[in-house]
């Protein structure tokens, strides 16, 4: 919404959005940032909403809960910030907001000279920015260019929760409803939920996928498929499988799959 806003700014400047920066090993988050000839504005963008009021730089619910002030996260964005610019030896004034975007949070007692911007005043805060004049010169757009660089790529799978082999439910599941209840039936798999067959070797290959997937470190090998697998009783079964969908490495009890 923020960003639907800001597009509407007529005057040259340039808008990074989403920045993921770090800076002598500590890193920061920039929800929003404006570069204007004679200043850097960084917008932290809130969304809370409900009626909140302000008591010695706390921010409480009317029941007295607390929720983070974003001034405290905000200013340490913007000492950050100071410092990577410093680094990219670019001197220009930084200026930093809160932006309250939901029309339904109230504040009250929110003092004047906080840079708190709300739902109802940020027309008029887009309107005060066009009305200036601002001309950018090469060196802006190199500095911008520089933070895209900088810009850190999040790895989707830093979040995840650890796990382990013991915590994990083994056994195969219905690739068609996710349940565990599959009896074999012969060459096939059979799901006594949705009642959805599949071939055994399909099932087994499936899931030596998935543990691939989970445990990358690991070495495929014939005992723990039918540790994870579960319910393939016939060790030669899944043998027959593993050499004829993967590639067979070592010797016996050495021998693993890739
Ligand atoms: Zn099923």
């Amino acid at each position: 919404m923020f960003d639907s806003l800001i597009e509407k700014l007529e005057i040259e400047c340039l808008i990074l959005n989403d920045l993921l920066l770090k800076v002598n090993n500590k890193t920061f988050q920039i929800d929003s940032l404006l570069i204007k000839n004679n200043q850097i504005q960084i917008f932290e963008i809130k969304n809370y909403t409900g009626d909140f009021y302000y008591q010695s730089e706390q921010i409480l619910k009317k029941d007295q809960s607390e929720i983070s002030n974003p001034l405290i996260q905000l200013s340490r964005t913007e000492s950050l910030f100071r410092q990577l610019l410093l680094k990219l030896n670019f001197s220009i004034p930084v200026h930093a907001s809160v932006i309250f975007i939901n029309p339904e949070f109230t504040l009250y007692n929110a003092p004047m000279e906080k840079p708190y911007i709300f739902s109802g005043q940020i027309k008029n805060f887009i309107n005060k920015i066009n009305s200036q004049h601002t001309q950018l010169t090469i060196q802006h757009k190199k500095l911008a260019e520089k933070l895209l660089r900088l810009h850190l790529k999040v790895n989707p799978y830093q979040n995840l929760p650890a796990y382990d082999h013991q915590q994990i439910k083994k056994g195969i599941n219905c690739p068609r409803c996710n349940s565990f209840s599959i009896l074999i039936k012969g060459w096939k798999c059979y799901c006594s939920d949705c009642r959805n067959f599949e071939l055994v070797e399909k099932a087994i290959e499936r899931n030596v996928n998935d543990f691939r997937l989970l445990f990358p470190n690991e070495k495929v090998t014939t005992n723990k498929i039918s540790d994870w697998c579960k319910i393939i009783s016939s060790k030669q079964r899944l043998q027959r499988t593993l050499k004829k969908n993967f590639n067979h490495y070592g010797k016996q009890q050495w021998s693993y799959y890739e």
